[in-house]
């Protein structure tokens, strides 16, 4: 267990200047949008289109879609070093978008260090009994189905993990990623910049 939660230190280095950006693509749709309960199933896929925000010029070893964000961007160093820590993370191509507001902002035309898309490409289900996830809705025309979004107080079961440094929780969807101890350690080890961890819950038997 996290002794010390890390949400502090999370804060603080948000406050500490490093570039974030916004996600302005790029959007493909699976299918039509339904017109029974509205759902447009839609999701991301490469290139990710990054737009710098007002922020500072400075490019951290990851960035953020945001001052919290989930999605993320890295130097090839961290890609190297995920790949060859055997994380479960793909790395696609990304492409930068002209800045609304060019103030504090990453320069364009982008010159800075070549950046690809970090996404984790494992999923494990929790524990939705004890982690407090319920099924939402479900829509009987297209067939999507939400449920209470966690990030914290999460409880997965030992024979549902099956060693990933990295994973998204399915009832999640798309968002959020998290690793266990031994990625977090592996992670701060290296020693790269502009992450931090906060404690999620705990892997059980
Ligand atoms: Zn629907």
């Amino acid at each position: 267990m996290y002794e010390n939660p890390t949400t502090e230190r999370l804060a603080a280095m948000k406050t500490v200047a490093y570039a974030h950006f916004s996600v302005v693509g790029t959007w493909a749709y699976r299918r039509e949008p339904c017109n029974v309960c509205g759902y447009y199933w839609q999701e991301i896929v490469p290139p990710l289109l990054v737009q710098w925000e007002p922020s500072t010029h400075v490019i951290g070893d990851f960035s953020w879609d945001g001052p919290f964000g989930d999605k993320f961007v890295v130097k090839n160093h961290v890609s190297d070093a995920l790949n060859a820590m055997q994380f479960e993370c793909g790395f696609l191509p990304v492409e930068y978008v002209e800045p609304e507001r060019k103030r504090n902002t990453v320069p364009f035309p982008y010159e800075g260090p070549h950046l690809l898309w970090g996404q984790c490409s494992a999923i494990v289900d929790l524990d939705m009994e004890a982690s407090g996830v319920e099924l939402l809705s479900s829509c009987s025309a297209c067939g999507d189905v939400r449920y209470t979004f966690r990030k914290d107080g999460i409880t997965i079961r030992n024979r549902k993990w099956n060693g990933q440094k990295m994973f998204r929780i399915s009832t999640n969807g798309p968002a959020l990623t998290f690793v266990p101890e031994d990625g977090r350690r592996m992670i701060e080890e290296a020693g790269f910049s502009n992450i931090a961890f906060s404690e999620a819950g705990e892997i059980v038997n």
